[in-house]
């Protein structure tokens, strides 16, 4: 039990979801847990594209929300895409106001161009570093900050609840269970990339927070919605190096190792949103091709003056950009589902409240625009502050007894099987086939993975990030999906009973 800390509001990860939220909550009492130091293991810190914000002059919000909602594929949540997206400019004030040093030239900050954004809008900062520099910045901020007592190295591992509303999380510290007893939580635990076996991101993130959050009860959303992103670094397996889009919007073209540019005929070209490229690439992987990304006519020697992170990275695997083509392949990166919220970052269950990738807001929609997440981590983190701040405190529970951790996930065993049924394209037998191997394991790795699977064996359809070999068209009237654990786990069992009964 940790008497001193009780009551405060637990923040849940020091992403930069975690980390504005804090900050905004200033001056009242915060407990920020995460499981590693402070700001590492995040994909905040990995972030090289920058932050979208339709701050430039001939720019607009109007043009930023239809290029959401193009990206998004029919299944964003308009009110909520201008909603957040209105909320840019005090977010990026917010950021500046917090010590974020974005890039500037002569007339102001200086605005970088990405997939599927109609105009340049990208802040970025060190050239490819936005993510270090945000990272930086805010952590810089928290350790000054009176009113937030960081705990790094613990890991939350369940939510606990009284009456169906929040009543505190237990902890693993030191390898002891800790309890910490309050009626408010911020759940900004980041992604699934740890689920499976190549991601761009830190693979200790496979959704805790989305299992811990459907196990309390809270209602998920959108879960089959997976983003790949089309330029990994294709060396090596786990964590990979990510060639941001932004290379692609100074130029850089794709080919295949015929030297064909295999993506010149569709609309967008290279610059198409993420799934569709995704898509090709992955064709062209399966059909026995390589795929190089090529920036030496659009950057040459500039690469590594516009990209210096990315030019290092390529470095470190015997690359030089300016002169060699980079080989690429698609990796998981982001998770447009996740928990069920709204605007201010509340779920439907009392007390808790999510922000950032583990949250679903309906922004996204069926594939996120890029860029547009870091902001959807700022804009989200203020307003679930001014939602806390503005909610009555309840008094606290009386501490459970004889709590025990429990097991940890088992996320080994659980890759393989997502890895091979939950990627770029799926189908049915596919999806039951997962399901069926997960419904048995019940820790937090395989409750995430199957609801990703379920989700996904109900859309009968392909759209964004979600592609189903057996559906590949679109229904007319698409929406979106909430569902909490119990109607996931009996929507499993009803849909592999049905190839039970089929193939019999
Ligand atoms: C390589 C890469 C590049 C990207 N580039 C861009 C970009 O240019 N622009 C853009 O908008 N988006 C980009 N994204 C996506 C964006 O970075 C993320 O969506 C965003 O940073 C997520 O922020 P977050 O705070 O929600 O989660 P994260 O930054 O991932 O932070 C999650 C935190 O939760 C902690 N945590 C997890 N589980 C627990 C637990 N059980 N207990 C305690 N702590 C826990 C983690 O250690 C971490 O501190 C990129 C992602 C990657 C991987």
């Amino acid at each position: 039990m940790n008497g001193a800390l009780a009551g405060r509001v637990a923040v849940i990860g020091s992403g930069i979801a975690g980390l504005v939220t804090a900050l905004e909550l200033a001056p009242r009492p915060v407990v920020l847990i995460t499981q590693a130091g402070l700001g590492e293991a995040s994909s905040t810190a990995l972030a090289q594209g920058g932050i979208a914000a339709a701050l430039a002059e001939g720019d607009s919000v109007e043009s930023h929300i239809a290029d959401t909602l193009a990206a998004g594929d029919g299944l964003c949540d308009a009110p909520v895409v201008e909603r957040i997206l209105r909320g840019t400019p005090d977010a990026i004030a917010m950021l500046v106001r917090h010590g974020v040093r974005f890039d500037r030239g002569a007339s102001g900050f200086s605005f970088g161009l990405e997939a599927a954004h109609a105009h340049h809008r990208i802040l970025h900062a060190a050239g490819d570093g936005t993510g270090a520099e945000i990272s930086r910045a805010l952590v810089a901020a928290v350790l000054t900050c009176p009113s937030i007592t960081v705990l790094a190295g613990a890991q939350v591992r369940r939510l606990l609840t009284r009456d169906g509303q929040i009543s505190g999380v237990l902890l693993a510290r030191d390898g002891r269970a800790e309890v910490l007893l309050t009626s408010q939580v911020v759940m900004a635990t980041g992604g699934i990339g740890g689920l499976y076996d190549t991601t761009t991101s830190p693979v200790s993130n496979f959704g805790q927070g989305v299992a811990m959050a459907a196990r309390a009860g809270a209602a998920l959303a959108d879960m089959e919605f997976v983003q790949f992103h089309p330029t990994a670094l294709a060396l090596g397996q786990g964590r990979v190096t990510l060639i941001s889009e932004a290379v692609r919007g100074e130029g850089a073209i794709l080919l295949n190792d015929r030297g064909e540019r295999f993506m010149a005929d569709q609309p967008g070209a290279e610059l198409a949103p993420r799934d569709v490229v995704a898509r090709a690439i992955h064709q062209q992987i399966a059909d026995g091709r390589r795929v190089f990304l090529d920036a030496r006519q659009a950057l040459g020697d500039r690469f590594a003056v516009r990209f210096p992170g990315i030019a290092r990275l390529c470095a470190a695997a015997a690359l030089d950009p300016a002169r060699d083509a980079i080989p690429v392949r698609p990796a998981v990166h982001y998770h447009m589902g996740g928990i069920w919220t709204d605007t201010k970052g509340r779920t439907t269950l009392p007390g808790l409240w999510a922000v950032g990738e583990c949250a679903s807001t309906g922004l996204h929609g069926a594939n996120r625009l890029a860029s547009n997440s870091l902001l959807e981590g700022a804009v989200v983190g203020m307003r679930a502050a001014e939602s806390i701040a503005a909610t009555r405190t309840r008094p606290l529970a009386p501490a459970p007894k004889g709590i025990e951790l429990p097991e940890a996930a088992h996320t080994q065993a659980v890759r393989g099987i997502v890895s091979r049924h939950l990627g770029i394209v799926r189908d049915g037998a596919s999806l039951r086939q997962a399901m069926s191997e997960l419904l048995p394991m019940g820790d937090d790795a395989a409750i995430v993975a199957l609801s990703i699977a379920t989700f996904a064996a109900l859309r009968d359809e392909s759209r964004g990030a979600h592609s189903r070999l057996d559906f590949p068209a679109q229904v007319a009237r698409p929406s979106r999906r909430r569902m909490v654990l119990d109607d996931i786990l009996r929507s499993a069992r009803l849909l592999t009973q049905t190839r039970l009964v089929r193939s019999a």
